[in-house]
């Protein structure tokens, strides 16, 4: 089969959730045996959104190949188990710096270059490169910003060109924002009339409509929005606001929405899938009533920056038939005097990642009364790297150990910097994944994965320092993992703890519906057992 495109736009307003849509697609059409992946187009002039500040834009994710992407790629990962690379994140800002490089290299000939055609040509290359593996029968490509936005034209027109080029082999996907006016009582259709002729005017007419609403449309709404926006009736689905995002995808099977998709490209819609596992996972998270509380400590406020340490935990909740409740402290409150007040009516304590010195004291104070008083804490890069610190300055006795990142002139370096990658600062991060080798098989990492050898994503520049390897595990935190190339410390261990461990990597990263991250399914068990 010729690999096939669908465009998800988007219009309104935005956070409407493209990319739980996009991934829910995915999702529907793997079940159907398809194999897929699906990409971003993020319209910022941003080249490296790793480099975006999480309180503004949420995390970043991480590609096994060491991308620093939008959060949205951490959707499309949870819902379709699909691992993404490079390939699978765009901006403008690439896009431009491509059409650059290529004009010094003399490619133009001394034409003029211009948005149309050459950035839009540059954004078809790209949207259509994974589509040239050959390996794939749909490539679903998300489109970041709203339709209207100056910033998002090049890409609608790129879409217009590709849907005209392709006929039936591309749709264009429009998800928009059906408002409730209460003191109207009304649902308003307007706002997305709007918005579907903001696309056609600039000659896209969407094949398929989304409609997200905070109440349940009548029929009545979904024929007027068909009616007057060109688009089938079978072709316009809701979303309703539901419990959990993992119940779109079913709902959008319910609605006919794969195989709307598939009747517009011409393919034969065959049976419906039964989604056994996904629909067993979403039992097992409605019907888990019973709570465990967990503390995430950090410095972002914003509840995006922790998105896929989030679900990890939701989905870790699950399995463990509980249904996890997530308070996020700021570290810069904690102190020694108030850490016991404020984390005692929680069963488990995520320390987590971060870059820069704030709220570093916090996050030890914090790990201190957990180490001391038994409770299941998980420290996830910062949060590893802050649990040796702690340990180094109130077990090992050695005052003023820090990471180099916070103390240049700290006396135990503990964290630090690693001699090949000193004079690199900017990109010389660890970003990606890497092997690790798990060599105490007496520990919580070994029982939880079961296997000794993994591979997670790393990022970030500070590392253990081996010089101190020896005094730790004296005193009882282990290395019990390490990168077998270069001896790196990936994991740390407290021995007769009820459970304490840190990564270097983010487990995070690699934790799907469907294979949830073993860490995260061992610390929820741990943290489960107290009540
Ligand atoms: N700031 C730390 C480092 O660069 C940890 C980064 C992180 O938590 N991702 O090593």
């Amino acid at each position: 089969m010729e690999t096939k495109y669908i465009f998800v736009t988007g219009g309104v307003v935005s956070s409407l959730g493209k990319g739980i849509i996009s991934s829910s697609i995915g999702k529907l059409l793997q079940a159907r045996g398809y194999n897929i992946t699906v990409q971003k187009f993020d319209p910022y002039i941003n080249t490296d959104p790793g480099r975006l500040n999480p309180n503004e834009h949420g995390e970043c994710y991480v590609t096994i190949d060491g991308m620093g992407t939008d959060l949205d790629l951490g959707h499309y990962e949870r819902f379709t188990g699909i691992q993404t690379t490079k390939a699978n994140t765009h901006t403008t800002g690439r896009i431009y710096a491509s059409v650059i490089a290529k004009e010094n290299r003399g490619e133009y000939f001394g034409k003029t270059i211009q948005v149309v055609p050459h950035i839009t040509d540059e954004i078809k290359r790209n949207i259509k490169m994974m589509g040239k593996q050959k390996k794939f029968d749909f490539v679903i490509t998300e489109i970041g910003g709203t339709v209207g936005d100056i910033e998002s034209l090049p890409y609608l027109e790129a879409i217009r060109q590709l849907k005209w080029e392709m006929g039936k082999n591309a749709v264009c996907v429009h998800l928009t924002y059906i408002p409730y006016l209460k003191a109207a009582g009304e649902l308003k259709t307007k706002p997305t009339q709007h918005s579907v002729k903001g696309l056609q005017s600039v000659g896209i007419q969407p094949d398929l409509l989304v409609l997200r609403t905070e109440k349940h449309l009548s029929q009545g709404i979904l024929k007027k929005v068909a009616s007057f926006c060109n688009v089938d009736e079978d072709c316009v689905v809701q979303s309703e606001d539901l419990p959990s995002i993992y119940e779109v995808p079913v709902n959008m099977q319910n609605q006919g929405m794969d195989a709307a998709i598939l009747r517009k490209m011409g393919i034969e819609v065959g049976e419906t899938p039964a989604l056994g596992p996904w629909r067993s996972f979403l039992e097992r998270f409605k019907t888990s009533t019973k709570e465990v509380k967990i503390a995430l400590v950090g410095k972002y406020d914003l509840q995006d920056a922790y998105k896929s340490i989030r679900e990890s935990l939701f989905i870790a909740g699950a399995y463990n038939d509980r249904k996890v409740v997530i308070k996020y402290i700021n570290s810069e409150k904690i102190t020694d005097d108030n850490a016991a007040e404020t984390l005692s009516p929680y069963a488990g304590v995520v320390i987590g990642p971060g870059f820069g010195e704030k709220g570093t004291e916090g996050k030890m104070s914090a790990i201190k009364y957990c180490r001391e008083n038994n409770v299941p804490t998980f420290g996830i890069c910062l949060g590893m790297q802050m649990m040796v610190t702690e340990f180094a300055r109130n077990v090992l006795g050695l005052k003023g150990a820090n990471s180099r990142e916070m103390d240049e002139k700290t006396p135990y370096n503990v964290i630090d910097v690693m001699e090949d990658q000193k004079n690199l600062y900017d990109g010389a991060m660890r970003v990606g994944a890497y092997d690790c080798l798990i060599q105490t098989k007496n520990s919580k990492t070994y029982e939880a994965y079961k296997t000794e050898k993994l591979s997670e994503r790393h990022r970030h520049l500070y590392e253990f320092n081996n010089e101190y390897l020896a005094d730790f595990e004296k005193a009882g935190m282990i290395g019990v993992g390490k990168n077998p190339e270069t001896d790196l410390i990936e994991i740390v261990e407290l021995q007769g703890h009820k459970w304490f461990v840190g990564t270097q990597f983010h487990p995070e990263y690699n934790s799907t519906v469907l294979k949830p991250n073993p860490l995260f399914l061992s610390f929820i068990a741990a943290a489960s057992e107290k009540d």
